[in-house]
């Protein structure tokens, strides 16, 4: 069984990562993991679809069961992805993807190398600083910090493979699909694999002296 691929997406608070990951799963059917977070819920958001909103016991707990694949802080709140989804949902051939922060795309990087990394940027600062502030959800105080946070996750922009601008996020989600298609006939682990499995199907109707 080939395994999926792993499809990381990243970007600064109101860059439009939520929307365009949201048609991007419509698109490919691929699996959106759900994160578990400290952070309370906003208006709308529903527990087990946007994230599992937990207390800092039981997210620490996780964490000390060694339950994530990747957790860091971010704006004062814990966020963390739920490992054994997303491993059994690789190894049973299902692409998965992870919408996370920089570091936690980083610790992923460094534990699943063969992931695919994506940035979304913005059309442009005004555009970001516009969208953040219609929300209507963050104090000022902490609409300055996510604009100062997206700043310095800018120029980790090299540990990525990928940057797409969400000028419509229609666009930017048929940007990612045509990655992801890219991807799975690149010459790499996933070919490899395809291969590996091509030998020993082939191993069953040659002599094995060839
Ligand atoms: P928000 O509070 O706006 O939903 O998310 C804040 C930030 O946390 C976003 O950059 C989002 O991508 C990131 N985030 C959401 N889930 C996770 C996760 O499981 N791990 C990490 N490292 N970051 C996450």
């Amino acid at each position: 069984m080939k395994k999926g691929l792993l499809f990381v997406v990243s970007g600064p608070s109101g860059a439009g990562k939520g929307t365009v990951c949201g048609e991007f799963v419509k698109l490919t059917n691929i699996s959106l993991s759900v994160s578990m977070t400290t952070r309370k819920p906003r208006p709308g958001e529903i527990d087990g679809k946007n994230y599992y909103f937990v207390s800092e016991e039981s997210f620490l707990k996780t964490v000390s069961a060694g339950g994530f694949l990747e957790y860091a802080k971010v704006y004062d709140h814990y966020y963390g992805t739920p490992k054994d989804p997303v491993t059994t949902k690789l190894a049973a051939g299902a692409d998965v993807l992870l919408e996370i922060d920089t570091q936690g795309a980083l610790n992923v990087r460094r534990e699943w190398p063969e992931g695919i990394f994506v940035y979304i940027l913005p059309p442009s600062m005004r555009e970001l600083r516009r969208r953040i502030t219609s929300r209507g959800t963050e104090t000022s105080a902490a609409i300055d910090l996510r604009l100062g946070e997206s700043l310095k996750e800018m120029d980790r922009i090299d540990q990525y493979d990928y940057c797409v601008i969400n000028e419509r996020p229609s666009e930017a989600a048929d940007s990612l699909t045509a990655i992801l298609k890219a991807e799975r006939t690149r010459v790499g682990p996933y070919i490899y694999e395809t291969i590996r499995t091509y030998k020993e199907e082939m191993r069953c109707y040659i002599h094995p002296s060839i």
